[in-house]
């Protein structure tokens, strides 16, 4: 974090650059008041916190009116920052709130790093690590489901939770210090049994956390989905039958390769990913072999695999293989173009892939793309719903932290067994003490704060 210096004061514009009803400069730290004052017209000697103030905002040198603004005070410690804090609503134009940045940082203040206002919060103590990058994840999602677990996470539940996992950790720790300090070789015994059951208690939690990862890495970057299958069976029509109602408000990944597409779309407020790959199938083509391959990434990276055929001719060879390059992905089976007939029938497809879902579709007059949606909603978003009621990891910070504490703690019960001293054990137990409290920042050095915080943007 270049140049962060508690103590300063910081402001940054706070309201997406561009225009708008209104934008706002924040301003946080010692001297926000004092900036306040020098460039409202008019101010009162007293300011109240929490009470709005109109006026003009001035050029203090020469009393050039900027714009109109109402202005607000929040005093420390209750504000965002834990800081003195003052809001300067303006107009929504490009200029006159960047004049009225420039004017505050004349007056004295810094400008503010990409999410410094919420890492003093957090360093204030004001929320802990992962609140801080469940805003974040509040500003950045793009559907409803991925929004409901960021505001959970928001709330501190997730970070409760492993306080109270660490909790139970210190207590081992602190029954294992008594025990290093007094050595019994009587007791000895009988104490490190009930550190293995302490231990597989805590391990139990720890576990429940990690089985929400997959689910959650869904529910955040959304399902993905590829679109697989030979050429001209209808991948393209289904794509955009797909996108046609549920298209995401924002289609943010431009990565229009040479064979893939990839769109995002919305389904009951879950997030899809969709990729649409090339028409798998043999050639000598190399150019052709290149989106071969990538499609077969994709397969293989995606959640679902949905799978086109022409459901009007018999499977040929080509059908049969990508059907088999399927087994163990979790796939659905689209049978296509049934206005044309049914030479194919769903025993044909269960007898390569039993597990897979099958819907029959007449995409050509849009019949059947309910049906698709429907079943990808059943398939995924009933494990996501059951979860609703409990704290879903969503991070992958997180998700390594967990998994380095998981390790720990097994290594630390391994040991116990096999009759190695507490000391050594202890030091597994503190280690997954410590990655735990990665998590909430209450462990975390400069380098994890720097990674967390470079994501924000500016003014937040
Ligand atoms: P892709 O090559 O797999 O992406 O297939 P397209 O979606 O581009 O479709 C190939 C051709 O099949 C197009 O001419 C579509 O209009 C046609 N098509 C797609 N779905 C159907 C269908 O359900 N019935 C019929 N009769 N034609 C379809
Ligand atoms: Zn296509």
């Amino acid at each position: 974090f270049k140049g962060e210096k508690m103590g300063d004061t910081i402001a940054a514009i706070a309201t997406p650059q561009g225009e708008g009803g209104i934008g706002i400069v924040r301003i946080s730290g010692d001297d926000s008041l004092n900036i306040m004052k020098k460039i409202l017209r008019p101010c009162p000697a007293e300011v109240k916190p929490r009470y709005a103030y109109y006026g003009n905002i001035v050029n203090p040198e020469n009393e050039n009116v900027i714009d109109e603004a109402i202005c607000l005070y929040m005093k420390a410690p209750h504000s965002y920052t834990c800081e003195d804090v003052v809001e300067i609503q303006a107009h929504g134009g490009i200029v006159s709130i960047r004049l009225i940045l420039r004017t505050v940082l004349d007056c004295g203040a810094r400008m503010a790093e990409p999410g410094e206002f919420t890492k003093l919060a957090f360093l204030n103590g004001r929320m802990d690590l992962a609140q801080a990058e469940a805003v974040i994840d509040v500003i950045k999602a793009k559907s409803e489901m991925p929004l409901q677990i960021a505001e959970r996470q928001l709330k501190g539940r997730l970070g409760t939770e492993i306080s109270e996992i660490r909790e139970s950790l210190r207590d081992v720790l602190a029954q294992m210090a008594v025990n290093i300090d007094f050595p019994d070789e009587d007791i000895e015994q009988v104490e490190s049994q009930r550190f293995c059951e302490d231990l597989s208690k805590v391990k139990e939690k720890v576990q429940n956390l990690l089985d929400t990862c997959d689910n959650g890495r869904i529910a955040k970057e959304g399902i993905r989905v590829a679109i697989v299958g030979k050429p001209n069976v209808g991948k393209s029509s289904l794509m955009n039958a797909l996108l046609g109602e549920n298209r995401a408000i924002v289609t943010n990944i431009p990565g229009t390769t040479r064979d893939t597409i990839e769109e995002s779309a919305t389904i009951h407020g879950l997030p899809l990913v969709l990729t649409d790959t090339a028409g798998i199938r043999e050639t000598d083509d190399v150019i052709e072999q290149m989106g071969i391959q990538k499609s077969h990434e994709e397969m293989e990276a995606a959640d679902l695999v949905v799978l086109v055929l022409d459901g009007s001719k018999a499977l040929s060879p080509e059908d049969v293989k990508i059907l088999n390059q399927n087994k163990g992905q979790r796939v659905l089976v689209v049978l296509n173009k049934n206005d044309l007939g049914e030479a194919v029938s769903q025993d044909e497809v269960k007898d390569i892939l039993p597990e897979a879902e099958i819907v029959q579709t007449s995409l050509l007059r849009l019949n059947g793309a309910d049906a698709v949606t429907h079943r990808i909603q059943e398939m995924f978003l009933e494990g996501i719903q059951n979860m609703q009621e409990r704290n879903i990891v969503t991070s992958e910070r997180h998700r390594d932290a967990l998994n380095r504490g998981m390790e720990s703690i097994v290594d630390g019960m391994n040991l116990l067994e096999m009759g190695e001293s507490i000391e050594i054990c202890e030091l597994q137990v503190h280690n997954a003490y410590e990655a735990l409290g990665e998590i909430i920042g209450e462990t975390a050095g400069d380098e994890i704060l720097d990674t967390v915080f470079s994501k924000f943007c500016l003014g937040k």
